[in-house]
C-alpha cells in the first residue's frame, strides 16, 4: 500500500500535522486555526502604520502655533 506517503503539512498556527490531500483548510489543520490566523493578518492591517517621526519634526509641530 501507499499510505505511507500521504503527504503531512505542519499547521503554521498551531503546528499539528495535518494530511495535504482532502485537507480543505490547508495549510492549517482546521478552520480554527485558518481563522485564527487570517484574524491576525486583519487586525495587522488594522493598525496603522506608524511613520517615523523626526524628534526636530515634532518640536516643530509643537512649537508651530506660536505666531512670530
Ligand atoms: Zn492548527
Amino acid at each position: 500500500m501507499d499510505n505511507n506517503k500521504e503527504l503531512k503539512v505542519r499547521c503554521p498556527r498551531c503546528g499539528n500535522r495535518v494530511p495535504w490531500q482532502g485537507n480543505q483548510h490547508r495549510p492549517f489543520c482546521s478552520n480554527h486555526c485558518r481563522l485564527v490566523d487570517l484574524g491576525r493578518w486583519a487586525s495587522e492591517e488594522y493598525r496603522i502604520p506608524e511613520r517615523k517621526v523626526d524628534p526636530e519634526e515634532l518640536d516643530n509641530l509643537i512649537q508651530f502655533p506660536e505666531k512670530h
